[in-house]
């Protein structure tokens, strides 16, 4: 069965609020990305840089942990296969005791779009692949709505890779244990664009607090990567206006790859 895209916008119930702009993002505009510095931050949702693990922390487990500055050190030189098995016998923080399975990431390994979301919820700790609830479902009709699939062309990971007690926030300790992972997974895939999905993913990579709203529309750099802000879906689910408002995103995203694309094109 072909479902069109009106279809998909209806299922999302963004017909016929969702509409694409004219507004097109050049390669100057890309080119005047806004590169984050890292200030400290002290929030809750945020890791502190270089935080040691305590003894509290890893009652059982302390012992096989290293020490985050030489745990940065080894995942960095890891290739996917290593680092999906450290993953999934990770015990480097307290989240590893109430895990079902690990949730290392789904998609395309050379994908040009990586979508990053927070943690993994029950039915993604079930199931060991992120975004497979209702949040998933919608973010694959917002997939669909730009003509991608979580398998094509598309990374999706999270910031961390065990879900936390009654999803809530991963802490800050935990966030850096786990990042090591991502920032492995980002430099294997090399994507072109970063979607944030949500204020504890955008917060936790660009070591800022802000808010959704003031991060949106703008392109970021994470690491040097672009990368944008938008809700996230389980977000969304609750709330209308903003679905509209994810569309633009998804619309500025869209028209940012593809000056990133001829970009990477074009004659020097
Ligand atoms: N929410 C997230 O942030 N990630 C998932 O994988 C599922 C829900």
């Amino acid at each position: 069965m072909t479902v069109s895209r009106d279809d998909l916008l209806k299922e999302l119930g963004l017909w016929p609020l969702w509409r694409r702009r004219d507004g097109v993002v050049t390669a100057a505009a890309v080119d005047a990305v806004e590169h984050d510095n890292p200030p400290p931050v002290t929030q809750a949702v945020m890791a502190p840089a270089g935080a040691a693990i305590g003894p509290a922390l890893l009652p059982a487990a302390a012992a096989s942990v290293l020490p985050l500055d030489a745990r940065i050190a080894e995942v960095a030189g890891m290739d996917w296969h290593q680092c999906r098995q450290s993953v999934a016998g990770c015990v480097a923080c307290p989240l590893h005791a109430g895990r079902e399975k690990t949730v290392f990431g789904v998609g395309d390994e050379k994908a040009e779009w990586m979508f990053v979301g927070e943690a993994p919820g029950a039915d993604e700790d079930v199931k060991g692949e992120p975004f497979v609830g209702q949040a998933g479902r919608l973010l694959d009709n917002m997939l669909a709505a730009i003509n991608l699939r979580r398998d094509r062309n598309v990374y999706i990971a999270n910031v961390v890779k065990c879900r936390p007690p009654g999803n809530r926030n991963p802490e800050p300790l935990e966030v850096a244990q786990c990042e090591p992972y991502l920032h492995r997974q980002i430099e294997l895939i090399r994507p072109k664009l970063i979607i944030a999905l949500g204020k504890v993913a955008a917060v936790n990579l660009l070591k800022r607090e802000a808010s959704v709203s003031s991060m949106r529309g703008k392109v970021h750099a994470y690491r040097g990567t672009p990368m944008i802000v938008t809700y996230h879906p389980a977000y969304l689910l609750r709330s209308l206006p903003e679905k509209a408002r994810a569309w633009e995103d998804l619309c500025f995203a869209v028209e940012t790859m593809k000056a990133l694309q001829s970009a990477a094109v074009a004659p020097t």
